[in-house]
């Protein structure tokens, strides 16, 4: 059952991002006609700027602009948060951490102004990690996340946040839906600056190979740490069914294709025609050995779960990071990244 579809007003937070900018299409797609988006950045640096749409720019680490993006709202995407790949979350927790301010106004402000659904994007990351020290991963079930031992900063946040949703939907009766996200990936998100994330980074790697001609690729870790990779179009089905479902606790959107990070290169370079020897950086920020989305409850719960294939998702993204590193940099190879190393080992 869609909730109150065409009706009322929706707010997706973030929506100057990744996720955010591609939501606020699929509900102007599915014919809504109200709608606030709103997201911290300068317009011009939002992904995707729709038209028919409220279009704020507003910092909600702050109480009031949270009030003021919750005035009116019937349901709420709050997808707004400080984070990126591996190479910011690991090197950046305290800032990760203050994301929590956004959730908590954003929770109280949605209490306040009464509004129906509140949809909240969590991650993967809130995992214990005894279950993921090994590439050869058992798939994460939903129950996996206690007792408690998250990917520090970040996963602690999300977890706390998680727990937040929960406590407002039976304290306060504000009807919450929760998300675990793992990787998404796709076009028009973030693949440069430090942000990126390993789907849209090894694109511009093997992209910055091909107009280089230096036939080499720099691969954080081992390159056997796996991971499953959703893509944006199977992130928005999931998103839009958990948040109109009847499902209180928290369920995994994730593919379960499990790959390797080696085996990630292989199919962008095999889109991208051409082999390149590899070299790896043990010290650069890799996350936690083996992760997959176990997804027996989302399947349960919506007879649905993600199934578009990583070689398909890749290669429509290859060729948009391709497109946008050339309209940025007029087909010329543009500066290069160092990897960020570790401030300290994780305990
Ligand atoms: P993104 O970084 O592209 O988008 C997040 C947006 O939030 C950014 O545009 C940013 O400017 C905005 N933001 C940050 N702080 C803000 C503030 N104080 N006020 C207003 N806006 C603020 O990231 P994304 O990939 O689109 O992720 C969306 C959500 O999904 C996030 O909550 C993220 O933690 C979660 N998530 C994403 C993934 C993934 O693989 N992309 C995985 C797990 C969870």
């Amino acid at each position: 059952m869609r909730v109150g579809v065409k009706e009322g007003l929706i707010v997706v937070t973030g929506a100057g991002g990744f996720i955010g900018g591609h939501l606020v299409g699929r509900l102007l797609a599915e014919g809504e006609t109200r709608l606030r988006a709103v997201d911290r950045k300068p317009l011009d640096q939002w992904f995707q700027v729709h038209d028919g749409v409220e279009n704020r720019v507003a910092d909600l680490t702050r109480r009031e602009a949270c009030q003021a993006a919750c005035e009116g709202a019937e349901r709420v995407y709050q997808l707004a948060a400080d984070m990126g790949g591996m190479g910011f979350i690991e090197t950046h927790k305290a800032e990760c951490m203050l994301s929590v301010l956004i959730n908590t106004h954003m929770l109280v402000a949605a209490r306040d102004a009464r509004v129906r659904r509140f949809f909240f994007s969590s991650s993967a990351c809130v995992y214990n990690a005894a279950h993921q020290s090994r590439p050869e991963v058992t798939a994460l079930r939903e129950a996996d996340a206690y007792p408690a031992d998250p990917e520090d900063g970040y996963g602690w946040e999300k977890l706390f946040s998680e727990r937040m949703c929960r406590h407002f939907c039976e304290d306060y009766g504000l009807e919450t839906r929760v998300a675990r996200y793992h990787n998404v990936y796709g076009p028009l998100g973030t693949w440069t600056g430090g942000r990126e994330k390993a789907p849209a980074a090894i694109c511009r790697k093997v992209i910055e190979a091909k107009l280089s001609g230096e036939l080499q690729i720099e691969i954080w870790g081992n390159g056997e740490q796996t991971r499953s990779f959703m893509y944006i179009d199977d992130c928005l089905e999931g998103t839009r069914r958990i948040a109109d479902g009847a499902v209180e606790e928290p369920l995994n959107l994730g593919s379960s294709e499990l790959v390797s990070i080696n085996q990630l290169v292989s199919i962008v370079e095999e889109i991208a025609g051409m082999r390149l020897e590899r070299y790896y950086a043990p010290d650069a920020p890799q996350g936690v050995a083996g992760r997959n989305s176990d997804n027996t409850r989302i399947r349960e719960c919506f007879g649905w779960e993600p199934s578009i294939s990583l070689r398909d998702g890749l290669e429509r993204t290859y060729k948009w990071v391709l497109d946008d590193y050339m309209r940025r940099w007029g087909g010329r190879l543009g500066p290069r990244e160092e990897a960020p190393r570790l401030p300290r080992p994780n305990k």
